[in-house]
């Protein structure tokens, strides 16, 4: 066992309202893409902008277009060992909540109760009306985009409907960003996996848990322009180093 796995180790047994912040970095060893990797999705084409989608009718229909494409991955996706040692520490009292940058769910499919996760960027499993909030199936949109060649307009309000993550543009949920404020107020210990902590308004919770005196743990394969702040930082995988982390506990 490594010096830093020990010492993480350590603070985590110390902890009793630990926050976990987490980013694309985590679901990699599940097979999704981060932003950064050459080729990942993001890489590859434009994001479509809120306004865009708003406004031009084949705007939307290529934002469906690129989901359904998707489809299989995100139905593949299991969560892998760095999720899993989230969900343990979640289960054992030490881990109160978990911020996520992430839209893939699966903090929730490794066994966070839902009402530990705060999906800072949405949830691309499902669809929301932008106006009455409706939640909607992605098989059900799909279904009615091959027949009709457009999705749905929603059934309760007939506003229109997007899956329920937050595009470039759009406005961060005000729910949820209250939610990670409080969590943030009340953590004893932050401890980030894989962020590149570059993403605002969302980075801007690590720094706030450091203005209030909280220890800060950075694991992250590449440096981040937080780890000057950083109690700890682990520059290494992290579901083998979060593997190890939970043997030491
Ligand atoms: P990012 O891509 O900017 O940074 C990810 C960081 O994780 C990088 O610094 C990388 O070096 C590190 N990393 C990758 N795999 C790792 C591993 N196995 N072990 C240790 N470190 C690893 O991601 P971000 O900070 O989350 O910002 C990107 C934005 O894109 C976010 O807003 C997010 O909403 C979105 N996004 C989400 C997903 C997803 O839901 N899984 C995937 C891609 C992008
Ligand atoms: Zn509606």
């Amino acid at each position: 066992m490594t010096d830093q796995v020990s010492q993480l180790a350590g603070m985590l047994a110390a902890a009793s309202s630990a926050v976990v912040f987490t980013g694309a970095g985590i679901s990699t060893e599940s097979g999704i893409p981060d932003f950064r990797s050459p080729g990942g999705i993001w890489t590859r084409m434009m994001p479509i902008d809120f306004s865009d989608y708003l406004a031009d009718p084949d705007a939307r229909r290529e934002s469906w277009r690129r989901r359904f494409e998707m489809e299989e991955t995100w139905n593949a996706v299991r969560p892998n060992a760095g999720h899993r040692a989230v969900a343990e520490l979640a289960a054992r009292g030490i881990v109160s909540h978990v911020i996520t940058q992430n839209i893939d769910a699966l903090h929730q499919a490794s066994g966070v109760p839902a009402d530990r996760v705060i999906e800072l960027h949405g949830n691309t499993t499902y669809a929301k009306c932008l106006d009455c909030q409706a939640r909607m199936e992605i098989a059900d949109i799909r279904r009615h985009f091959e027949a009709h060649g457009d999705a749905p307009a929603c059934g309760a309000c007939g506003g229109i409907v997007k899956t329920a993550t937050i595009s470039f543009g759009q406005a961060m949920p005000e729910g949820e960003m209250a939610r990670a404020h409080r969590a943030t107020e009340g953590c004893d210990l932050m401890l980030v996996l894989g962020s590149s902590l570059g993403v605002y308004p969302a980075a801007g919770f690590p720094l706030l848990a450091c203005r209030r005196g909280v220890p800060l743990v950075i694991v992250n394969r590449e440096p981040t322009p937080q780890d000057r702040f950083a109690e700890l930082v682990i520059r290494d995988e992290i579901g083998p180093t979060m593997d190890s982390v939970i043997g030491a506990l």
